[in-house]
């Protein structure tokens, strides 16, 4: 059991990033002191939003400049917190050496910061953003899930600096934090391990992959069809309470499933096309995989015919129950979150409606 002080600063890293915003949110709304980790706490673009926040609210934020590749620099941000979000970690599928641009950052950052909680006496517990992609790196891993459905159980085992490289660096960096946490008894270790998380950014201009991703669905990218890709999905809201409740359960433990919905990439052009009719090139209908694996690799660089073949038509399947039973965890409607956020990216100008349709 970890009763965490209100009253003592949380500390957030990647306090800028997509998924972190919404944590940023909950905490300042209840009030509490947000230590809040940026790479550059001189770039007012993008500290904007945050700053809006803290207005808004009875909660206060202070910046420190970190940087996961430098040991050390969490040191004065984390000074005083009983309680650590660590959230920073590269998202990008389109990288050019994933051992640079992925594992190193994923990796050291994970041992930066939680050797930084080893040097600070006041931490209690850290909860780190790791992700279903640590659980899983294809979906033909279900074949060695219990009933073919993932749980907290399930480990990574099949991916590599080769193959789904993202992936690989969230299972070494969960791994590496287990390791860590479990070398100590001062502080414990939760983790959240969300699916694809969708839904509007609190800086509508984010660069996570997320938004990549939904952006490809009204450029016209998909407009000549969907792969049947089985993914889970949550919200991003949804995820900063998951993310809260984490902190300040005094029960929780291990790690947390955080998905809301087992679906398929092709199934959120439906409530796209139901909300906003045919003013943008919304796919229209779903690839047979055979014309995907011969395709797919021509039109995407990035996806290979190993990860078609591992992928496409195989379901998504995991158990949420974990979450929702020992933090109270409950989601929104997957309609909601992908209309939400493609109504924010048409509010900021994201694509223009006549283009490509
Ligand atoms: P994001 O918006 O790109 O956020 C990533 C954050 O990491 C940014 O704040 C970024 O800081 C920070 N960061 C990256 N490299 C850094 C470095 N070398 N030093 C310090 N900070 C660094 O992506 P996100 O989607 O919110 O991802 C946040 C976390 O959620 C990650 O751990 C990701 O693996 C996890 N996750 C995301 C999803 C999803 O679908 N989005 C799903 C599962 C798990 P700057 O602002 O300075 O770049």
């Amino acid at each position: 059991m970890t009763t965490i002080d209100p009253k003592a600063p949380v500390l957030v890293t990647g306090a800028t990033g997509y998924v972190a915003g919404w944590l940023v949110k909950k905490l300042l709304d209840e009030g509490h002191l947000v230590h809040a980790a940026v790479r550059d706490p001189d770039n007012k673009d993008k500290l904007q939003y945050l700053d809006a926040l803290a207005e808004a609210s009875p909660g206060d934020i202070r910046y420190f400049r970190t940087d996961l590749l430098e040991p050390g620099s969490y040191a004065e941000a984390m000074a005083g917190c009983e309680l650590v979000f660590h959230t920073a970690s590269p998202f990008s599928m389109n990288v050019k050496d994933p051992v640079k641009e992925l594992i190193e950052p994923a990796k050291m950052g994970t041992r930066n910061v939680l050797e930084e909680a080893n040097r600070t006496p006041s931490v209690k517990r850290v909860v780190v953003t790791s992700s279903c992609a640590a659980i899983y790196g294809d979906n033909a891993d279900r074949e060695r899930a219990p009933d073919g459905v993932f749980t907290e159980e399930v480990w990574n085992e099949s991916s590599s600096v080769e193959h789904q490289p993202y992936s690989h660096s969230k299972t070494l960096a969960e791994r590496e934090a287990w390791t860590i946490a479990g070398e100590q008894e001062r502080w414990d270790l939760v983790t959240i391990n969300p699916s694809l998380v969708l839904g509007p950014g609190i800086n509508p201009h984010g660069t996570s992959e997320s938004f990549t991703m939904l952006k490809q669905f009204g450029d016209g990218t998909l407009k000549s069809g969907m792969p049947r890709w089985g993914v889970g999905v949550v919200d991003v809201r949804d995820l900063g309470e998951a993310h809260y409740l984490a902190g300040f359960t005094p029960s929780a433990k291990g790690r947390y499933i955080t998905s809301a919905h087992n679906t398929d990439l092709s199934d959120l052009a439906a409530p796209l096309r139901e909300a906003f009719g045919d003013s943008y090139p919304f796919p229209k209908r779903k690839m047979p995989k055979w014309l995907v694996w011969l395709v797919g690799p021509l039109a995407n660089k990035l996806m290979t015919r190993k990860m078609i073949s591992r992928n496409v038509g195989i379901p998504w399947q995991a158990d949420n129950s974990k979450g929702k039973r020992e933090l109270g965890l409950s989601y929104r409607p997957l309609e909601e979150s992908v209309v939400d956020f493609f109504q924010q990216m048409i509010d900021v100008g994201a694509f223009s409606p006549a283009k490509g349709r």
